[in-house]
């Protein structure tokens, strides 16, 4: 994991609010990484950076978005995790309300324990994240031997 980190940006509704206080609050640390979102959270988050550049006279720093996550966004950050291309994942889901698409939640979530992802589901986790002496920098995460796996059935 490089110095400059791709981080990817998650909140459902309830937890939206939660989550746009946490970038404005760290948005001068966060303008230095690649920001990758779903749809809505993107372009609130987006909002704020382009506010916060224009503000300190800064060029706003380019965001990906994908689809809204119950549209498939979820599954797309899914195979960006899956390719190795997501070093932090800050995932504001909500406890106390089902969502049309929880399987997606559930396989999100699976596929950052797989592959090792450094993930944060609530904002005190993601406040230890960013101020961490390791946020900043090289970072190389141990990668889990799936070999066995993959072999398993090559006798
Ligand atoms: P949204 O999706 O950013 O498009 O609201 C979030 C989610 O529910 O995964």
């Amino acid at each position: 994991m490089r110095k400059k980190k791709t981080i990817a940006l998650v909140a459902h509704d309830n937890r939206k609010s939660d989550l746009i206080d946490w970038v404005e609050y760290n948005w001068k640390e966060l303008f230095q990484h690649n920001l990758v979102c779903t749809g809505t959270t993107g372009s609130m988050v987006k909002e704020v950076m382009d506010k916060k550049c224009e503000d300190n006279n800064l060029i706003p720093p380019s965001i990906t978005r994908f689809k809204s996550g119950p549209l498939g966004g979820d599954q797309q950050l899914g195979a960006l995790i899956a390719e190795g291309k997501v070093d932090i994942f800050i995932f504001l889901w909500d406890p106390m309300q089902p969502q049309p698409h929880d399987v997606d939640v559930k396989a999100l979530l699976r596929i950052c324990a797989l592959y090792n992802v450094v993930t944060a589901t609530n904002r005190s986790t993601a406040d230890f994240i960013i101020s961490s002496e390791l946020f900043h920098k090289d970072y190389k995460p141990a990668i889990i031997d799936y070999s066995s796996y993959i072999n398993r059935l090559n006798k």
